[in-house]
């Protein structure tokens, strides 16, 4: 059959690749430890859980309005005041099947044929596949490791051209952890309104923030911006809750309509059980939150220090999320039985068969120089890991 041209635009997700990866090695029989997982290791909180069984119970299992309930907009509305300092009303607001789902949406509703996307590599995966998607092309802006992975104003100027659409920014990032500052939001926010372009904020890592770093969002430095800014964020990351599929934006009455008209037309509303849990996940006890970042915190201490630790591999210490992205970069060229480490996806693809351990080439995140370990894992499993890693990279030759 002849699929449409859009499909070969684009990749399987390399990072659902890995985990399913894994789990085939596993059921072989194989001792795989993963690092590949871009989700929390812990179960959803129980109150969250006997909310959305609540729902059930009640009968509250029908359509709901497209961009969701009233109840979880004002859940939202009410999160984005009290954490942010942000002022949104309910036509603000549109409510998706996950983050990944409002990305989609928005990049259907904001661009087409002939715009670019500015997208600051390392990436998140699905990011220049959700804009060629949507017809458009993603400009891949490298960062530099010497910058912590951030957009600097001036570089973020000279990539800007009259068909610059919008930028995609991600604090704390997926693959790096880097985290911006509110001063460094602010310079990048006098280029997004001196251009006149939008900024989209993914902040599904807003929780995940380690040593006391205060979470700041573009949309915070001003009504100039916020007027440009979409927020993205969701339930996922920060309750546990990756297979709800329960995502939000807030921006501009014109985008969010836009995306809810698209959203009518795709999956009609998010699942209305989901969205209960959702309204207790965000109004209710915080206090899951802090305990799963304390572990966390925990894991990434250790971590980074051991990964350090090899010979060939040096860790940038990450301020948010729950993955370190490590330079590997000195391991290539080496070899082991005759077969030589070329870059990313050899190395990964080596842990793999002589370590039993899983992890993704940081080219799947426009970065070759890297590789992405996930630590929403338990620290036994980070423990044996990180030995198994430093064995296999004294093997080569
Ligand atoms: C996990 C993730 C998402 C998607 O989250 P869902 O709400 O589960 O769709 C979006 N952006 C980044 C950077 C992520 O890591």
């Amino acid at each position: 059959m002849k699929l449409a041209q859009r499909v070969g635009r684009i990749q399987p997700s390399p990072t659902l690749a890995i985990t399913a990866k894994a789990n085939a090695l596993r059921a072989e029989g194989r001792d795989i430890i993963s690092f590949g997982a871009g989700e929390p290791d812990f179960d959803t909180p129980a109150n969250i859980r006997e909310a959305a069984i609540r729902s059930i119970r009640d009968g509250f299992t029908r359509y709901t309005p497209v961009g969701g309930i009233p109840e979880l907009k004002d859940a939202i509305i009410e999160k984005l005041r009290r954490d942010n300092g942000l002022a949104y009303g309910r036509s603000e607001i549109v409510v998706s099947c996950g983050a990944k789902h409002v990305l989609y949406n928005l990049a259907q509703a904001l661009f087409e044929e002939g715009d670019e996307v500015i997208v600051p590599s390392p990436y998140w995966v699905s990011y220049p596949d959700i804009v060629l998607l949507a017809g458009a092309a993603p400009v891949i802006f490298e960062t530099r490791e010497a910058d912590g992975f951030k957009v600097t104003p001036d570089r973020l100027e000279e990539v800007i051209t009259g068909q610059t659409k919008a930028l995609i920014l991600n604090s704390p990032s997926n693959p790096t952890g880097a985290t911006y500052t509110f001063d460094e939001l602010k310079a990048i926010a006098d280029v997004i309104v001196k251009k006149d372009i939008v900024v989209i904020s993914d902040e599904i890592y807003e929780k995940i923030l380690y040593d006391g770093f205060p979470f700041s969002s573009i949309a915070m430095v001003g009504e100039a911006v916020k007027r440009r800014s979409v927020v993205v964020n969701g339930v996922s990351k920060a309750y546990a809750m990756t297979g709800w599929r329960i995502g939000y934006a807030a921006g501009p009455e014109d985008i969010v309509s836009a995306m809810t008209k698209i959203q009518s037309q795709n999956t009609s509303n998010p699942t209305s059980i989901s969205q209960k849990a959702a309204v207790e996940a965000l109004n209710g006890d915080q206090s899951a939150v802090g305990e799963m970042v304390e572990a966390f915190a925990q894991r990434r201490d250790y971590i980074v220090a051991s990964l350090c630790g090899i010979a060939g591999i040096s860790c940038f210490n990450p301020e948010g999320a729950f993955y370190v992205f490590p330079d590997v970069s000195a391991l290539y060229g080496k070899t082991y039985k005759g077969s030589v480490i070329t870059g990313s996806a050899s190395f990964a693809e080596y842990l793999l068969d002589v370590a039993n351990i899983a992890v993704v080439s940081g080219a799947a995140f426009g970065s070759d120089a890297h590789i992405r370990l996930s630590y929403a894992t338990s620290m036994e499993n980070i423990r044996e890991g990180i030995e198994r890693i430093g064995n296999a990279v004294k093997k080569l030759g």
